[in-house]
């Protein structure tokens, strides 16, 4: 039986030890901070998703980060990624400022909901397969309960597959299955989309895999 509301699941989310590996590493994070942040409480437990919990449109990312989410309690708020993220959603509409910097910057987001696969800190941004399967229980509770979203967004390949996951163990496998790429749509079973996007992490950007104008593109195209 999954919680009834999404209140009583990011309570629960909030308090979850599942994963000895990423307790003590959000923990240790938060103690020995960054310099620039040394003044500054750590939230350091697991982050819940954030916005209009009515909105069409669902935007996944992989997990929060620990100078980012970690420390301000907040998804997608603080961090390079955040930063970038943020501009482009704004262009496209979705956000009512271009910036994520604090869980009290007066962010509110459109018609929209933005959350992680993984609601903790993985060491090098990379999470087992065990703490990503202990975890999907949040998520996929996430999906039943976000019942107004028709746009799945998942930025990168463990947010894309963590949500394919869920449709094949729920309703069977796919035809053919949605495989990853940047501004792809797949039909879901339950009438969704799901649309890859490359993670707005400064890898990507610095590189150019990502551009600004490949992100509000995309994110433009589902606003219409
Ligand atoms: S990753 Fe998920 S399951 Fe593991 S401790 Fe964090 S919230 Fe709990």
């Amino acid at each position: 039986m999954y919680p009834l509301t999404l209140e009583s699941l990011n309570k629960e989310i909030i308090n979850c030890t599942k994963c000895t590996r990423l307790v003590n590493f959000r923990k240790k994070i938060s103690k020995n901070k960054r310099k620039e942040y040394v003044n500054e409480d750590y939230w350091g437990r697991p982050i819940t998703g954030f916005g209009d919990k009515k909105g069409r449109i669902l935007i996944v990312g992989l997990a929060p980060a620990a100078h980012g989410g970690t420390r301000t309690g907040r998804v997608f708020t603080g961090d390079k990624s955040s930063e970038f993220l943020y501009q482009c959603l704004y262009e496209a509409n979705i956000s009512n400022q271009p910036y994520s910097i604090s869980k009290n910057d007066g962010l509110k987001l459109k018609d929209s909901y933005i959350t992680t696969a993984l609601k903790c800190v993985p060491p090098e941004d990379k999470p087992t397969s065990i703490e990503l399967k202990t975890c999907s229980k949040y998520f996929e509770n996430e999906l039943i309960l976000l019942k107004k979203s028709i746009f799945i967004v998942a930025l990168g390949k463990i947010a894309f597959e963590a949500t394919v996951k869920y449709y094949i163990e729920n309703y069977g496998k796919f035809k053919k299955k949605p495989q990853f790429t940047h501004g792809s749509s797949h039909n879901l079973p339950d009438g969704k989309s799901l649309i890859g996007c490359y993670h707005p992490s400064p890898r990507n950007v610095n590189t150019g895999r990502l551009n600004k104008k490949m992100m509000v593109d995309l994110f433009k195209n589902i606003r219409k």
